[in-house]
């Protein structure tokens, strides 16, 4: 890349996370090359591929996105990390870079990030030596390097602490969006700064966004929504037990399917793998304290025990169980699960089916899973909010994103052109880019014995999640049928 950044300016490169398929994995690159040539680099996250497995390398524990040059090479002086929030496709990477043996610059990031983060350093048995310095970033945080300045502002997504940020180089602007929609219920969190990023529109010229909900039409569903249906839903199923399995890096679910137990006065069991009680455990050092919000109304128990005899067969379990055998002596007539997630909790299906209890799933309900995503609408208020910005997708297949086009002209959302892959490099101005260079993306595929292996990127390593995920006939049936309301 260095070869052709011999202007001032601002470039832009996404490393991972960006293409028709490897759309986890994330990482991007802002460089800006200063008026004597000087230069100044960050990346926005440092995640894993959830799907290294397809890139074919034996005893693979993860991959990640090649951000060697930059950690070896002195001229492109990357001065910081920043991390947009605490989930493995955007923080991972960070520690298969160190078990490998390389020294990463300061991480920026939430406290919430942090904790995550201390957590993977545990269980990986990283020393404190050899961890990156940690700064924790709140709301409205500014930090300057060389003439590059960003600055964090919050986000409304599925995590606690969740960041977008404002870069600049003095001339062009960026808003990189982070995972995230513009809802305003989120419960205990910042929602997206809606009122800061207005007050910096007019400077703004580009928004990296996050476009993994956009072939959704409306806004994303609203928390306040969710805990509405979530009430609805299971008063209506007249049942006493609910199986509510929830995401286990999803945050909002634990609390929203926790308040609908509250609300319905219904006592709750949280049961889950190991997983989930880490986060759990996670989530109360953050300071969420299911137990103070019980506040007596509702019996609280963290693991199935004898003492669920006492709950009189009225609970709610909450947790990561695909499993929910004889414990809870469940059956058709005093038993209703909610299956928030696609594919994710399939046996569980299964059970229920065999048992012949009754169950509704995101089909029927799709708000069920939440969304901590921005669909069109929202992007569309955020467009409405940033005049002057052209749309740079992330987080969404190429495919999606150009098939997206003729409703985004519609809408008057200017999209950058080509859709970039991932290793694009492109110089970003205040009225033009230039895409510099298309060379394929590398993953660095992380094994057992800790060395990370160089493999080039393919675009057919992710086609069976994209063929669960996406299919390209409907995708593009599903934004001509929004453009065809939006015309009548
Ligand atoms: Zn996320």
């Amino acid at each position: 890349m260095n070869v052709s950044l011999f202007n001032p300016g601002l470039y832009w490169r996404p490393l991972g996370g960006n293409n028709i398929d490897q759309i986890s994995g994330h990482c991007y690159q802002y460089t800006c090359v200063h008026q004597a040539l000087k230069k100044t680099s960050i990346i926005i996250d440092l995640g894993k591929f959830d799907n290294h497995q397809a890139l074919g390398i034996k005893n693979s524990v993860a991959a990640v996105p090649d951000i060697k040059n930059l950690l070896t090479d002195e001229s492109l002086n990357l001065k910081a990390i920043f991390i947009t929030h605490s989930h493995p496709d955007h923080l991972n990477g960070i520690v298969h870079y160190i078990r490998a043996g390389y020294k990463l610059p300061t991480i920026y990031g939430g406290k919430y990030t942090k904790m995550i983060l201390d957590n993977l350093y545990e269980y990986y048995q990283i020393g404190k030596i050899l961890r990156p310095t940690f700064v924790v970033i709140n709301d409205g945080d500014c930090f300057k390097f060389g003439k590059m300045k960003i600055e964090a502002i919050s986000a409304s997504h599925t995590s606690f602490d969740c960041f977008g940020f404002i870069i600049s180089d003095g001339e062009t602007t960026v808003y990189h969006t982070g995972d995230m929609k513009v809802d305003q219920t989120t419960y205990f969190r910042k929602p997206t700064n809606l009122k800061r990023i207005a007050e910096l529109a007019d400077s703004i010229n580009y928004a990296v966004a996050d476009f993994c909900g956009i072939d959704n039409d409306g806004f994303a569903f609203r928390e306040a929504d969710v805990l509405k249906c979530l009430v609805k839903i299971i008063k209506k199923s007249q049942k006493k037990k609910i199986f509510f399995p929830v995401y286990p890096t999803h945050a909002d679910m634990y609390i929203l399917s926790f308040l609908a137990a509250l609300k319905l006065r219904k006592n709750v069991i949280f049961f889950g793998n190991e997983d989930f009680y880490d986060y759990l455990k996670q989530m109360n050092r953050y300071g969420i304290d299911f137990a103070k919000m019980a506040k007596g109304k509702i019996k609280l128990l963290y693991a199935p025990s004898p003492e669920m005899d006492e709950l009189g067969d009225d609970y709610m379990v909450i947790g990561v169980f695909n499993d929910v055998g004889n414990i809870f002596n469940a059956n058709s007539k005093d038993s209703f699960a909610l299956i928030t997630a696609k594919t994710f909790f399939n046996p569980l299906k299964g059970q229920m089916n065999a048992r012949n209890i009754k169950f509704v799933t995101v089909k029927e309900y799709p708000i069920l899973q939440g969304a901590g995503h921005g669909f069109v609408e929202d992007w569309n208020k955020i467009a409405a909010i940033l005049p002057n910005a052209t749309f740079i997708p992330t987080h969404c297949p190429c495919f999606v994103a150009e098939s997206f086009r003729p409703l985004a002209d519609f809408l008057g959302i200017k999209l950058i052109n080509p859709i970039p892959k991932n290793n694009y490099l492109y110089k970003l101005e205040k009225n033009q880019y230039t895409l510099l260079s298309k060379q394929p993306a590398v993953w660095l595929v992380a094994k057992d014995d800790l060395a990370l292996a160089e493999v080039w990127q393919k675009a057919t390593s992710g086609i069976g999640f994209l063929k669960r995920t996406f299919s390209r006939r409907r995708t593009v049936q599903k934004f001509e049928m929004m453009l065809c309301k939006r015309r009548k």
